[in-house]
């Protein structure tokens, strides 16, 4: 490709809106353009990347034995109803009607499409197991889309879909994925983990891994352990107790003599740092109560003052649709105090009381009094607490103990979720009547998962790994052309015509090349090229009269030059 033909409008400076690097420098490369928030463009260097990385996503799936296929995106809303999720999705479904005011949606995600589909054409076991996948464009109007292709509202996936008739199928179906989604990270040069992740709304059997691309800008906190394997995300990973390990145990003794609960003067001391630091204590000496509101009844949580309540925990613990913290109202409502104060003695009697497994092994501690501006001592779980629903209802602390292997600590990164794996069971086959024959000619619900892969977000994934502060840095994998051609002075005769010599012949010998044909001063091609980030820049100036090349990869520091005549036996050795 010659430059002088190809859009690829550069831009100095970066948008105003984008905070993430790979926003920028795809926009400022010319990769993409917003047509609407959260709504791309992709221009031909952009798509460049998009084919090839659809290239290795087709390649490892066709590998792991499933067919690719394509749905339809407008999906009729019939189907949703069907599997119960069309009332439930909320308003990130983009709901539509057609001129006959029939309802429809543009799909956000597959499973309904999927099943109706497998329904319909698969009558017997021996038909299974079988996995299906597709890449298509997906639509969801996300609250917040953000960060360029990121969180977009229009985006780019791939979805697989497996079937099976018993779970030794379904298991295999899952572990070909997980691998084939191994081999694609590996292949991308990708830091990544596999972890331990919540099964969310989609849910199913509850196995489920996210494939997380490490990277500060990411909205995801990954977990994982110095000494063992163990990964999962923030609102997965268990806490050390909760694993039975370490802190498990009480430290003091209940038997122990403790004073009778006594209230006192806490005057505005609402939060755990001002009652901490108001009374000269440590944070883990408080009993912290918060008061939710789930699927409509007040919940109190109560959790050890230096801790934080993890909301999920909290939801599937009680198998809740929505969990929010409570409003002040309620607070008022059910604790008689303003927000700040509320504690286990006391309480209206109607509010469930969940425990975390670390204020059950306290012996004593302090708690709000119910009543505005006084906290109570002498606390002890167990005599003041009644401990009936104990369980994991945290967050996980950088440094702590190592849930599985109890050598390690437990340590956090940012990550970008880039895929997913799920499995589903019979969730959308029992709803929408996917069932086959098994050997003994009974009806059986299929078994499903579910692997998707935000193939734009994993673009975007991959610059967030992949640059500096000059500009993008492919993985040779997937650039856009493996060689970026670039004459000194186009107007010399001299170099103009050991450029062309040069661009027909590795065209020739199979690799892609992006000739810089335009009459610019070469700083500005040299920063250009910086920005579009090709693996490997060749530089023809004036030294082409001794016959020699610069050579420069993208990723290294150094050039060399190397004679004209190598030029192709050395490239073709390089990529
Ligand atoms: P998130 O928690 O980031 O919203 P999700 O759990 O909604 O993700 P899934 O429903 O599992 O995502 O979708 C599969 C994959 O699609 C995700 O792993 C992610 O890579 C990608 N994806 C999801 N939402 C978006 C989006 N708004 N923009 C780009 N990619 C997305
Ligand atoms: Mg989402």
């Amino acid at each position: 490709m010659r430059q002088t033909q190809l859009l690829s409008p550069t831009l100095r400076q970066a948008p105003a809106d984008a905070e993430a690097a790979s926003h920028q420098l795809l926009v400022r490369a010319g990769y993409i353009r917003p047509l609407a928030s959260g709504v791309y463009s992709y221009l031909p260097l952009g798509w460049r990347v998009m084919r090839q990385l659809e290239r290795i996503i087709r390649e490892e799936m066709d590998r792991a034995g499933a067919q690719e296929v394509h749905l339809p995106a407008l999906l009729p809303a019939e189907l949703w109803k069907q599997s119960g999720r069309y009332s439930v999705y909320g308003p990130e479904l983009i709901r539509l009607q057609d001129r006959h005011g029939r309802e429809f949606a543009l799909g956000p995600t597959h499973e309904e499409a999927v099943t109706a589909l497998i329904r319909d054409e698969v009558k017997s076991y021996k038909r299974v197991p079988l996995t299906v996948y597709q890449i298509q464009t997906k639509y969801r109007d996300e609250r917040r889309p953000r960060f360029g292709l990121l969180r977009g509202r229009e985006f780019l996936m791939k979805d697989a879909y497996s079937f099976a008739i018993d779970t030794d199928g379904l298991d295999a179906s899952y572990r070909a994925m997980f691998d084939a989604y191994h081999r694609i990270m590996r292949r991308l040069g990708l830091r990544y983990r596999a972890i331990e992740a919540d099964a969310g709304a989609i849910g199913g059997d509850g196995t489920t891994h996210e494939f997380t691309v490490l990277a500060d800008v990411g909205e995801d906190t990954v977990v994982s352990c110095t000494a063992c394997e163990y990964a999962a995300n923030l609102e997965r990973a268990e806490s050390g107790s909760a694993a039975g390990n370490g802190a498990g145990g009480r430290e003091g003794s209940r038997e122990g003599n403790y004073p009778a609960p006594e209230r006192f003067p806490t005057p505005g001391m609402r939060t755990i740092d001002e009652l901490a630091s108001g009374l000269g204590l440590k944070p883990s000496a408080v009993i912290k109560t918060l008061i939710y509101t789930v699927d409509g009844a007040p919940v109190a949580v109560l959790v050890r003052g230096d801790h934080e309540v993890n909301e999920i925990k909290v939801k599937n613990c009680l198998d809740a649709a929505a969990v929010e913290l409570a409003d002040e109202e309620t607070v008022a409502a059910v604790s008689g105090a303003p927000i700040g104060f509320a504690g286990p003695i006391g309480l209206r009697p109607d509010v469930r009381v969940l425990v975390d497994r670390d204020v059950a092994s306290m012996s004593e501690g302090i708690a709000g009094a119910n009543a505005e501006d006084t906290h109570v001592k002498h606390v002890v779980p167990g005599r003041d607490i009644p401990l009936e629903t104990v369980g994991d209802y945290r967050n996980v602390m950088e440094g702590e103990a190592c849930p599985h292997c109890g050598e390690g600590r437990l340590q956090f990164h940012r990550g970008i979720e880039v895929g997913h794996v799920f499995k589903l069971g019979t969730k959308y086959s029992a709803a929408l009547g996917a069932t086959v024959l098994d050997p003994n000619g009974r009806e059986q619900p299929l078994l499903m998962g579910c692997y998707g892969i935000g193939v734009s977000r994993l673009l975007a994934a991959i610059v967030e790994q992949h640059h500096d502060e000059r500009g993008i840095i492919w993985p040779r994998a997937i650039a856009p052309f493996q060689v970026h051609l670039i004459p000194v002075a186009w107007k010399d005769e001299a170099q103009r015509q050991a450029a062309e010599r040069l661009y027909a012949e590795l065209q020739q010998a199979g690799i892609s090349v992006l000739l810089d044909d335009r009459e610019e001063r070469i700083g500005v091609k040299l920063a250009d090229a910086d920005l579009f980030g090709m693996p490997l820049r060749l530089v023809i100036g004036r030294s082409i009269a001794e016959g020699m090349v610069e050579w420069k990869e993208r990723a290294g520091t150094g050039a060399e030059t190397v004679r004209i005549e190598h030029c192709i036996d050395n490239v073709l050795e390089w990529v």
